[in-house]
């Protein structure tokens, strides 16, 4: 149904500037689809950004919130029944080189687990300098914003933590250096492996290299494996910790339950947030078991860490990912796959690469497919008007804001998908 008055901007007033604006107000969600306060409806593509795994207000998630609710909440500093179930569960889950052998420190936001990650990967190594890369988002507070580039999170807010080097991501649509003969993805692992074993670089003192298996906001970017593999060799070789940011990538949102496991690398530690919750706040850093018994007992105290309400619900998301009836993961592979192919299909001249894994699938647009500008601010606000008033919500991303993800629930229905995503590619058409 077209929505005929988006009349919200006064609704959106009261919103603490800073955070993303959309032109929507949320009353009621279930499953991909959001009511407004007027009673106009919305497919979700972006999944509250990448929270909704499961879809909104799963009936077994509000069961599992009733049940827990009445038991026992907040643990305090004590562990609880099910942050201890939680942290068994998610060992289980890991990718191999976590995977049975890790310890969980539990967080309430991606950008705390990203702080976490910075300070032990500090203490464990005795080593004071981080790599993170062109592109990256790792989180908006002191080192996480420190690891994160982009004018817009950064611009006034400074300084940040020092010590962090930033290197090149393989972000082969836009590459500054020349791919004749070797790929982003050599170029971009030979050069951390540089800066981590030459004398005359930071070598001694990089304590971890942080890198998100397929860049987030930096626009939807999934290197091929060999870049991770190259990342590893160059870790081994200096003796710094590889740190996977799955924030974004993880809890099967890429076709595997860690986008890492595409390539087969063992991670030293792994931070986890948005689709781990099942839409309650949940967010965390594993690490080698060998290296969280480096840190001092009581040195990082953290009142709310895995409230057994979160860890409930969080239980209940990873069920429902797991389930083999529902087969979420591997869904969401084939659905990827389909949905890109689809996406192609409309074959228009503002689509200058459509690219992805499982269900996080960033759309590239551009004035012109040969020079790569990027979609003016005016077409991208002009499309976004289109598809939010026929009744779907996309978040873009991107360097240059000109990426639109499709990062729907992992449940999303085939045929819905495939509707809403009509409505993106009628919108290109008036463009
Ligand atoms: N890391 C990555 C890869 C992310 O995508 C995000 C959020 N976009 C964060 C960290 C920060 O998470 P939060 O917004 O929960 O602090």
């Amino acid at each position: 149904k077209a929505v005929e008055a988006l009349a919200l901007s006064a609704r959106t007033e009261s919103m603490a500037r800073g955070g993303g604006r959309m032109p929507v107000v949320m009353d009621r969600a279930f499953g991909v689809t959001i009511k407004d306060p007027d009673g106009n409806t919305f497919v979700d593509l972006s999944a509250g950004v990448g929270v909704s795994s499961v879809g909104r207000c799963h009936p077994k998630v509000v069961e599992a919130i009733r049940q827990q609710s009445g038991v026992l909440m907040h643990a305090m500093e004590v562990n609880s029944s099910k942050r201890t179930e939680l942290a068994a569960k998610i060992s289980e889950i890991m990718p191999e080189g976590l995977r049975g052998d890790c310890i969980t420190f539990f967080a309430q936001s991606g950008s705390d687990a990203l702080e976490a990650a910075v300070k032990f990967a500090k203490r464990v190594t005795g080593r004071h300098q981080i790599i993170a890369f062109h592109g990256g988002y790792h989180g908006v507070w002191n080192a996480s914003n420190a690891l994160t580039t982009g004018t817009a999170y950064r611009k006034g807010y400074g300084p940040f933590m020092g010590g962090v080097i930033h290197a090149p991501y393989p972000y082969a649509y836009r590459f500054p250096f020349d791919t004749t003969h070797k790929s982003a993805e050599q170029i971009a692992g030979e050069y951390v492996d540089y800066l981590l074993n030459t004398p005359y670089t930071a070598a001694d003192d990089v304590a971890a290299v942080i890198v998100e298996p397929v860049q987030g906001e930096g626009g939807y970017v999934p290197p091929s494996p060999e870049f991770l593999q190259l990342l590893r060799k160059a870790c081994n070789k200096s003796g710094a910790l590889l740190i996977v940011d799955e924030v974004q990538s993880g809890a099967g949102r890429t076709g595997k339950m860690w986008a890492v496991e595409h390539s087969g690398v063992k991670p030293d530690m792994l931070t986890f947030g948005k689709g781990m919750g099942g839409d309650v706040p949940m967010a965390g850093l594993v690490m080698r078991s060998d290296l969280a018994a480096k840190i001092p007992d009581g040195s990082v105290p953290n009142t709310f860490a895995a409230n057994s309400l979160s860890a409930a619900v969080s239980l209940t998301n990873i069920a429902l990912l797991q389930d083999p009836e529902l087969d979420l993961i591997n869904r969401a592979h084939q659905l990827g796959l389909e949905a890109q192919e689809y996406i192609r299909g409309f074959n228009s001249p503002y689509i200058g690469e459509v690219r992805g894994r499982g269900l996080m699938i960033g759309i590239e647009l551009v004035e012109d497919k040969v020079t790569k500008e990027p979609l003016t601010g005016e077409k991208l606000g002009k499309l976004m008007g289109h598809v939010l008033s026929h009744g779907v919500l996309m978040v873009p991303c991107g360097r240059y804001t000109n990426v639109m993800r499709v990062m729907p629930s992992l449940t999303i229905p085939r045929k819905l998908l495939f509707k809403a995503l009509d409505v993106f590619g009628d919108g290109l058409k008036t463009l």
